[in-house]
Order: structure tokens, then C-alpha cells, then sequence
């Protein structure tokens, strides 16, 4: 695989925890490549470490051991104003509750212009569009609490996927979801990878 197609790349990532009782090894040497345009699909029982990986190529954490490679840059080694850019610029992250993903005080509107602006692609968003993708064409001026679960998370992987950044990581996206709002969201993240995302979605369900 050509390495322009891999947004991110690891080898050997081992992630261990301090915790009261001892220390937990999360992560023991995984190997992985996401390319763009693909939707990954991370499966295992509560515990077996998807959340934990989520976090680090989300650049939420560092790994204790391991290389990690998103767009090519090396993170282990990268400064870290050049991860805060890739960060903001490159990665979308959905967490499993919606308001998590949200800010209380912004309509859906600015939440989809408050995105593009940092990513810098502000000009080419069209957040009218971007709202009817997801079906919140009628809600622009709607803020998460006056929103569905359903339409909250919706608007989570919109703001997330705006832009189409290098990575889209969904833990656990349609947990707290019905079936219907489920598959929806799993719709508009398969239409994030189309549209050349690399999207990584964590589950312990089947149905994803
Ligand atoms: P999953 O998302 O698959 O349920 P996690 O990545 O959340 O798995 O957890 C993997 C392991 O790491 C579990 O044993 C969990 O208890 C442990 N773990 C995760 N985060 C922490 C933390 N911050 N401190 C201590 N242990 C943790
Ligand atoms: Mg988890």
C-alpha cells in the first residue's frame, strides 16, 4: 500500500496503565495501517483495548512503547505544536455520547463553521449542505439540547468528518442510539470513508 493512502500507521504500540492496583497493559504490540477511503472496524469485549487505541491515534495520549505514524509525520518524535496541528487539522473524533462531541452553547450551524474555520477549509464548507447531508438541514439554528440523541450524534460525525480529515475516529458511535439512528450513523461514517477519510470505528456490536 502506497504510503499517501495511509493516514495512519502503527507498529508495536504497547500502552500500559498506573492504576491503584497495578499496572495494566492495555495495548501489547499492535500493528495496524488505515488507509483513506476505508472504514476499519476495531471488534472486541469490553477492556480489550479499542478505547485505548482510539486515544492514541486520536493524539489524546502517548503510547509507552511503539511507533505511530499519522500523514506520515512521527508522532513519538513530532514537537508538539506539530501534533496540535494535526490535531486540529486532521483529526475528527466521535465518542460514544453525543454531548460529549458537543458544545451546549453552539447551534448546529456554528458548530459545523466553528470546525471548518479550524481545519482552515472554511471556504470551501458550505454548512447548509454539510447540515443536509446528515438530515439537520431544518435544525441549523437548533442547539445540542433541543436535539434527538439521534440528531446530536448525527451532527457529531458531520462536525467530525467536516473538511474530510486524514483520520474520523468513532468509539463506540451508536451505543446509546435506537437501531434506526444506529445505522444512520453508521451510514455517514461509510460516506466519510467514500469520500477518502480513513475512518476507524471501535464496537463491541455486531450489527456495525
Ligand atoms: P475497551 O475500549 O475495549 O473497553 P479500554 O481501552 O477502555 O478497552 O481498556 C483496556 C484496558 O486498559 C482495561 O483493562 C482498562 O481497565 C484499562 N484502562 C484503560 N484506561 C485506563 C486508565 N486511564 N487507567 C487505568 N487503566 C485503564
Ligand atoms: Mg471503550
Amino acid at each position: 500500500m502506497r504510503d499517501d493512502v495511509v493516514a495512519a500507521s502503527c507498529a508495536g504500540i504497547v500502552q500500559i496503565y498506573r492504576a491503584a492496583s497495578g499496572e495494566v497493559t492495555a495495548l501489547r504490540g499492535i500493528d495496524a495501517r488505515f488507509p483513506r477511503g476505508a472504514l476499519t472496524v476495531v471488534v472486541g469485549p469490553s477492556g480489550s483495548g479499542k478505547s485505548s487505541l482510539l486515544r492514541l491515534l486520536a493524539l489524546h495520549e502517548q503510547a509507552a512503547a511503539g511507533d505511530l505514524y499519522i500523514d506520515g509525520v512521527a508522532t513519538q518524535t513530532a514537537s508538539v505544536r506539530h501534533l496540535r496541528r494535526l490535531r486540529h487539522r486532521h483529526i475528527g473524533v466521535v465518542l460514544q455520547r453525543p454531548t460529549h462531541n458537543l458544545f451546549d452553547q453552539l447551534t448546529a450551524a456554528q458548530h459545523v463553521e466553528h470546525m471548518a474555520r479550524r481545519r482552515g477549509v472554511a471556504a470551501r464548507v458550505d454548512v447548509d449542505e454539510v447540515l443536509g447531508e446528515v438530515g439537520l438541514e431544518h435544525r441549523r439554528s437548533s442547539r445540542p439540547r433541543q436535539l434527538s440523541g439521534g440528531e446530536q450524534q448525527r451532527l457529531s460525525v458531520a462536525v467530525a468528518a467536516v473538511g474530510t480529515p486524514s483520520l474520523v475516529l468513532a468509539d463506540e458511535p451508536t451505543a446509546e442510539l435506537d437501531a434506526a439512528n444506529g445505522e444512520a450513523v453508521v451510514g455517514l461514517l461509510r460516506r466519510a470513508a467514500e469520500r477518502g477519510s480513513a475512518v476507524v470505528v471501535n464496537t463491541h456490536d455486531p450489527h456495525v
